[in-house]
């Protein structure tokens, strides 16, 4: 007997409540309805993995993601979970358009992988570091939540602050900008447009937060996926680095972005394409010069620990938006990172990613 044998695989909805809906420009999750990954071992162990599907984000949906599963699970029973890069390979080919599923499939592998060979994930990836500092997120509202947002967020001890816009009138994104910086002068700030702008709006923007000396770190994601040409045009001109994130999916996405000088940082999320091809792309950012941002869906300590191990382990991560365990009210789960303020750390010791149930 293969004691690396996968026995069984099994899924289940993995819904939890928010402690405030989380906005962004393309719409608004008021719960998290994620997917619970377990991959058994023939010698007994158990890795967990997490789906996040973002309807606004990528269309998938808890039920698509289910569905997935029912098909995906049979490709890797009776597999050695030791050829995990095989598997992984198999699973693109089989259901591209289900990369949460995918992702969540890779990570309970991975998780069931080096709890067998007693090593943290941090480790099976470099081992480059263990620590990490995160920003914290406003979702898209009104100016009063904002404001009482930001000041709680410096309170807290955060340095940055990421804040989603809508992009459909400038004049209020730049005022709700202006207040947030108001609110928290010392704080440097992520603009997520989610492809909420066209290039004029997004060029008025730009040049107003120029002129009024926001401190903006970076510029994420102000045009849709598909405006290639226009988001070349703005990165060209715009003061402030821009960050490619819905624009950025796959290996093609960063080779197009680096040759179109299009975005200056490429923020991975492993639910946007899984772990391998994640992989793919970070090494390709890092041979183009591009800076590496690691951020996730709306995520569970459980998703969001696998990442934190992947970010450190791999090291060169300059931008870290691992947040969303803050937005959730309660889990179900133990271990996981440690977090003060914004100061993530692994546990040293724990194999896998070491987050268990219950
Ligand atoms: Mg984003």
């Amino acid at each position: 007997m293969t004691p690396t044998r996968i026995v069984s695989v099994t899924y289940q909805p993995l819904d939890l409540d928010l402690k405030e809906p989380f906005a962004i420009a393309t719409g608004t999750q008021y719960q998290v309805e994620n997917v619970l990954i377990r991959v058994e071992l023939a010698d007994g162990t158990v890795g967990l993995g997490e789906a996040a599907p973002f309807p606004a984000v990528n269309g998938e949906t808890q039920t698509s993601t289910l569905g997935a599963l029912v098909v995906l699970e049979t490709h890797l029973v009776n597999q050695d979970v030791r050829e995990w890069r095989t598997l992984a390979k198999n699973l693109d080919e089989i259901a591209h358009e289900a990369p949460s599923a995918r992702c969540g499939l890779e990570m309970a592998m991975l998780d069931a992988l080096c709890q067998h060979y007693n090593m943290p994930l941090y480790v099976f990836f470099g081992g480059v570091g263990t620590e990490l500092e995160t920003d914290l997120t406003i979702t898209a509202g009104d100016e009063a939540h904002a404001v009482a947002s930001a000041k709680s967020i410096m309170d807290r001890g955060f340095s940055t602050i990421k804040v989603k816009t809508e992009g459909v009138d400038v004049d209020y994104d730049f005022r709700r900008i202006q207040a947030i910086h108001s609110a928290a002068p010392g704080a440097n700030l992520i603009i997520d447009g989610n492809c909420g702008y066209d290039l004029a709006r997004a060029q008025d923007f730009v040049h107003r937060l120029q002129v009024a000396q926001i401190p903006v770190v970076l510029l994420e994601q102000p045009l849709p996926r598909e405006d290639w040409e226009d988001l070349q045009l703005l990165a060209t001109a715009s003061p402030f680095p821009i960050a490619a994130d819905e624009s950025a999916r796959n290996g093609s996405d960063v080779i197009r972005l680096a040759h179109d000088q299009s975005a200056a940082v490429v923020n991975i999320k492993l639910m946007k394409c899984g772990v391998l091809e994640a992989l793919e792309m970070v090494s390709l950012a890092k041979a183009y010069n591009l800076r590496l941002m690691i951020g996730g869906m709306v995520e569970s300590i459980l998703a969001m620990s696998f990442s934190a191990h992947f970010a450190a382990g791999l090291g060169g991560f300059d931008f870290v938006d691992l947040d969303t365990p803050l937005f959730i009210a309660s889990h179900p789960f133990t271990g996981g990172f440690a977090q003060n303020g914004p100061h993530l750390t692994l546990d040293l010791d724990a194999p896998g990613h070491g987050v268990k149930l219950g």
